[in-house]
Order: structure tokens, then C-alpha cells, then sequence
């Protein structure tokens, strides 16, 4: 694991909760590093490091693609298998003085596995936290404004693959039926896109029926027939394997990290799929977090969102004006604004 490009690696045994919190700041280089605490069932102590370290990369980039004056960070928790609300709260509380310790170089906000209430907890201890609910003052739940996000994504994707930034009709299936999976599948149910969609958790699937979706097994779904995969779960849902057998024009979804290795997207390039690079498509949470922030309009807010399909064109543009990938293309486009902001500050690690 090599922290080599990253400012700050926080790791602490949480003296109230007993559980270990790592805390990555990628990048302050064009302002504060915001970025979501995952809780997770880890395998290792060490897998918990090495999300933080990948995640608040993958935020740095996500930040400035998105043109926004944020840094990357994340916090990764490691979840025991059962978790009582106090030990849970201890956890939180625990987070919030190592955020507070940071003097506002990381912001923390949701992520998989935290929710609202959990920033609530954490406000008692830092004001460096966004994602509190509205009637703390916060945007709340960030997820609807990545479904959006991630829907002007794909309806730019489509115009410049199917012909049509009209979804209706075109087939679209979903992996993972969470917050972002969810909120994307009713705005795309409500487009007349045809929905496949997919879970492990088998109680998602009301969801699906309730909205005409056809349900498949979480084994099928990648490889499923369809015009636009949509990985809305974990990272990695893309391995070489998967990248051999995809029955789609376009991916475009919501999930950090959706290639497990960034060479895939030459793969699918190779292989006529268009894939939308996921830091630029879901930057609609981090877009409603960064507006709680900075006290933005809602207005603002939803034209930031929907530019989102704007910075899809302009990377695919740009990708076939240079023949690139889009990933490639969308990490220069990152990298630039990057390059242009101040140098980044020496390592610093604590443990
Ligand atoms: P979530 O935990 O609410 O939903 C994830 C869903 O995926 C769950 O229902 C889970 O059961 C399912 N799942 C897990 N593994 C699966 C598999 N192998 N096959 C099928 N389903 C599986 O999380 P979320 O908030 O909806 O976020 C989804 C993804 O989008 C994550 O990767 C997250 O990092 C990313 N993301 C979320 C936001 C946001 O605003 N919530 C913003 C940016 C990126």
C-alpha cells in the first residue's frame, strides 16, 4: 500500500468505540478535503487504510472535474458484524474529534454505511461535517442529487453512443438498489427507460417490481443484455473477467471506483463500450454537500448538477479529438485544474 501523492493518513483506534478509523487527505491543493466516511465490514485493519487512501484520491479527482474548489479526502470505519446504536455513536463520536484534529483540512460527510443521523453525532464533536439533515440546517441525504447527476451523465453518454439522449425505451440495468440505485431507477422509470435491476439484498426487490423493473439475479446482472449498465454498488464491479463479457454499449452508474484496475477502460474502449468515468458522474452528492458548505442556492445547485452532462460531452469530445479513453481524457481534465492550483504540502502521516 504506498501513500505515496496523499498529504495526511490518519490511523486511530477510537478510544470510546475500540474501533479503528482511518482517515485519508488526498489533496488540499484547491481547498478543504471533503469526502464521505464508509462504514464496512472489513476484512483487515489494513483493506481499511487502503479504501481511505484509494477513496480520497478518487475524491481529489472527482472535485476538480466537477470544478469545484474542494480537496479529496475519505474516512474508512471498520464495522464489527453487529454494531449496538451506542457502540455506533461512540464510533461517531470518536470521529469527530479526529476530524475536529485536522482544523478543517478534511470535511467529513455520508458514505456507504453512514447516514444523516451519524453526522449529526459527529457535529457534536467538529463543526468540519456536512450531510446533517435539513432541519439541523444541512442538504440531507446527498443520494437524490447523485441520481440526477448520474442521470445527465448517462443521457450524454447515450446521445453520443445510441444516437439519443432520450432514455426512453432504452435498456437500462442497475446494480445495486440502494440510496443512488433506487433514486435512479424512479428517475428513470419515470424517462420510459426499460429497467433491469439487481441486489443481494433480495428485499430490494419490491422496489424493482413496484417500478416495472424485471429483476435479476446479482450473478447475471453485469454480464445482462441491455444498453446501459449502471453499477450503483461497490467498487470494482468491473474486473478484467466482467470487462470480457458486458453486453452493453455504455456504463454509466454512481459507484466509486467502478474499474478494478484503470486499465479495463482501454479494454471496454477496445471493445465498443463507452464507459463514463464514474468520478465524473456521481459527482452529484458531492455537489449537494459542497452547496451545505457553502451555503449555495437550490438553483445553483441543480444547474451544477445537471452540468454534469455537459463535462460527459466535453470529456467524450475531447477523448475522440485526442483518441483517448474517456477515462483518460476526464484524468486530464482533472489533472489540469489541478496542476494550475497551489503545490501540495510534504506527507504527513500519524498513527
Ligand atoms: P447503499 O449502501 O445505499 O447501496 C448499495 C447497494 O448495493 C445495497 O443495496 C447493497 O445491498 C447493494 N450491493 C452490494 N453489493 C452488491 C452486488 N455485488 N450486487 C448487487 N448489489 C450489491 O449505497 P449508495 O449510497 O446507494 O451508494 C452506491 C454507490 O455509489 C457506492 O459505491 C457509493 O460509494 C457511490 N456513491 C454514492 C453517493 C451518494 O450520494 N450516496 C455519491 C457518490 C458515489
Amino acid at each position: 500500500m504506498s501513500t505515496d501523492g496523499h498529504e495526511e493518513l490518519h490511523v486511530r483506534l477510537g478510544p470510546r468505540s475500540g474501533l479503528q478509523l482511518a482517515v485519508a487527505v488526498h489533496s488540499t491543493a484547491l481547498g478543504p478535503a471533503l469526502g464521505g466516511a464508509r462504514l464496512w465490514g472489513y476484512k483487515s485493519p489494513g483493506d481499511a487504510v487502503a479504501d481511505s487512501l484509494r477513496l480520497s484520491e478518487a475524491m481529489t479527482l472527482k472535485a476538480a472535474a466537477a470544478g469545484l474548489d474542494l480537496g479529496g479526502g475519505k474516512s474508512a470505519l471498520c464495522a464489527p458484524g453487529e454494531m449496538p446504536a451506542e457502540r455506533r455513536r461512540a464510533l461517531m463520536l470518536d470521529l469527530g474529534d479526529l476530524v475536529e484534529s485536522l482544523d478543517g483540512r478534511y470535511v467529513v460527510a455520508e458514505d456507504v454505511g453512514t447516514t444523516t443521523d451519524d453526522m449529526t453525532v459527529i457535529a457534536e464533536r467538529t463543526s468540519h461535517v456536512v450531510g446533517l439533515p435539513a432541519e439541523r440546517g444541512g442538504t440531507g441525504d446527498p443520494s437524490p442529487s447523485t441520481a440526477r447527476g448520474v442521470a445527465a451523465a448517462m443521457r450524454a453518454a447515450c446521445s453520443r453512443r445510441l444516437g439519443t439522449a432520450d432514455l426512453s425505451g432504452v435498456r437500462v440495468c442497475i446494480i445495486g438498489l440502494g440510496h443512488v440505485g433506487t433514486a435512479l431507477a424512479k428517475i428513470l422509470a419515470g424517462e420510459g427507460a426499460k429497467l433491469l435491476v439487481s441486489d443481494i439484498r433480495s428485499e430490494h426487490r419490491a422496489v424493482g417490481a413496484e417500478l416495472g423493473a424485471t429483476w435479476l439475479d446479482p450473478g447475471d446482472a453485469t454480464g445482462a443484455e441491455c444498453d446501459v449498465l449502471a453499477p450503483c454498488a461497490l467498487g470494482g464491479a468491473i474486473a478484467e473477467s466482467a470487462a470480457e463479457i458486458l453486453r452493453c454499449s455504455v456504463v454509466c452508474g454512481s459507484a466509486n471506483n467502478q474499474l478494478a484496475d484503470e486499465s479495463l477502460s482501454h479494454t471496454l474502449h477496445r471493445r465498443g463500450i463507452l464507459y463514463t468515468p464514474d468520478f465524473i458522474a456521481n459527482a452529484g452528492g458531492l455537489i449537494n454537500v459542497y452547496a451545505e458548505l457553502r451555503s449555495l442556492p437550490s438553483d445553483r445547485v441543480a444547474r451544477l448538477v445537471e452540468g454534469i452532462g455537459d463535462t460527459v460531452a466535453e470529456v467524450l469530445d475531447d477523448a475522440e479529438s485526442c483518441g483517448l479513453t474517456p477515462l483518460d481524457s476526464a484524468l486530464d481534465l482533472a489533472r489540469a485544474r489541478l496542476e494550475a492550483a497551489r503545490p501540495r504540502a510534504p506527507a504527513r502521516l500519524s498513527a
